[in-house]
């Protein structure tokens, strides 16, 4: 076999066999085949796209390039909730005290933020003492006795998609639904779970700009699930604004406690309850969504949530009573209060603007080597569909040094539309896709 056929026959269109798609992608962890004919078949798939049993085949080949990782010895259902990537998305905190109130166990690998999106890792290092397991073992017992385990991404996992992820980068190949979906599912199936919630964003700040081109994602994702016979739940949600009202850090761990009080923002609250439902309908507690959102509106008022989430901080080294005293978070010294130029309704707040603003403060990396000011970000003080008047605050900058204020004032005032015509608000759960449930 020779990669030149490879490529030239995903070049035409034609349908790889298995063998050759083992091949190629064994010839190149391998280093037998060279990254320029890596580069020439990723162009070849960006045009061609694969098949479903093509990227079956392949994505099977990603998860086995490296580490696999089973739990043994965790007693709880496990789900785990990946998000495509958007701005203001602190989802993965909120549920840590949610889906444990539903003894509902989540084990996972999360990343750090880079560019205009934040990362959990970061946002949960805003807790002073907070430490994160190091090994499968600590992760294990993490989750069995407070429901959650959230462990930094390794490099054992998938270095597959690690090689091909860095050449996508530089040969303008990133934008391929079947490689995205591949990459993503890779990573996931890596690691055991029961049940596997995707949050696919849509809109301005997501990867996906566009409904189409989410559900194209969510279903070459669900397809990849369904010939792993795993539970897959894809839910397309809004990003064409920024999730909630803080972007940041420490001031979305705030924003997340304040939800699992029943005080967080109307959109991030029906994300969580959404997300915690569909965990329940997957592992059989409830038959349809109403009733697992009517649960979860129970364990936030009952205060089980935040009681777990507490209990899941206290473990990881963090002092609980900040869920109490917002103080014993970073805080940045200054704040900026952004006001609005004219009166009118708010027609769109680009995510991406506000996820810069609040980066060039100091909350998010420009590059990987950037270090974090936890303290720092934008707090939204209008979201779509809000009536505003002239002078009025629209967003509040958080900041510690001037060095980059205005550029954030700038990008904060650029990302807001206000016109005279009235507008709806964004709905935040688009759509739901599931395949074995
Ligand atoms: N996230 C991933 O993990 N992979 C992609 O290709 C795109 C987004």
């Amino acid at each position: 076999m020779r990669a030149v056929d490879i490529i030239q026959n995903k070049r035409d269109g034609k349908i790889l066999s298995k063998e050759e798609i083992s091949f190629f992608l064994d010839e190149y962890l391998n280093e037998k085949i060279p990254d320029y004919q890596m580069s020439a078949f990723l162009m070849a798939v960006y045009f061609k796209g694969m098949c479903k049993e093509e990227l079956e085949i392949f994505t099977e080949k990603m998860v086995n390039s490296g580490e696999n990782i089973k739990f043994t010895g965790i007693e709880k259902f496990l789900i785990d909730k990946h998000s495509t990537g958007g701005v203001g998305d602190k989802t993965t905190i909120a549920l840590a005290g949610l889906f444990a109130s539903f003894n509902i166990g989540t084990a996972k690998l999360s990343g750090r933020g880079l560019g205009h999106t934040g990362g959990t890792i970061d946002k949960f290092e805003s807790i002073k003492g907070f430490a994160f397991p190091k090994s499968k073992e600590e992760l294990i017992k993490m989750t069995n006795i407070t429901g959650t385990g959230i462990m930094e991404a390794s490099n054992k996992i998938v270095p597959l998609d690690k090689k091909i992820y860095a050449l996508r980068d530089v040969t303008a190949t990133v934008q391929s639904i079947p490689l995205i979906a591949s990459s993503i599912m890779s990573k996931k199936l890596a690691i055991y779970s029961d049940g596997l919630i995707l949050d696919v964003k849509v809109g301005s700040g997501a990867f996906m700009k566009n409904i189409d081109s989410a559900r194209q994602l969510a279903k070459s994702m669900l397809d990849i699930g369904e010939g792993f016979k795993r539970k897959v739940a894809a839910v397309l949600t809004n990003m064409d604004e920024p999730l909630g009202l803080a972007v940041g850090n420490s001031n979305e761990v705030i924003e997340a406690i304040e939800t699992l009080k029943g005080r967080g923002p109307k959109d991030f609250t029906e994300l969580v309850e959404t997300l915690t439902a569909v965990a329940l309908m997957i592992k059989g507690d409830v038959k349809d969504l109403e009733e697992g959102k009517k649960k979860v509106r129970e364990v936030i008022e009952s205060g089980k949530a935040i009681k777990h989430l507490k209990d899941f901080i206290e473990y990881a080294g963090g002092d609980p009573n900040l869920t109490e005293d917002y103080s014993l978070l970073p805080r940045a010294k200054h704040e900026y209060l952004i006001k609005s130029a004219k009166s009118g309704w708010v027609q769109g707040i680009e995510a991406e603007k506000i996820g810069k603003a609040g980066m060039v403060l100091g909350a998010g990396r420009e590059t990987k080597e950037d270090i974090i000011d936890h303290s720092v970000g934008v707090i939204l003080n209008k979201k779509t569909g809000d009536h505003v008047e002239k002078g009025e605050v629209i967003g509040k900058l958080q900041y510690n040094n001037d060095k980059n204020l205005n550029t954030s004032i700038n990008f904060v005032k650029e990302a807001f539309t206000i016109s005279d015509k009235k507008t709806l608000e964004k709905k935040v759960i688009l759509e739901i896709h599931t395949v074995n449930i």
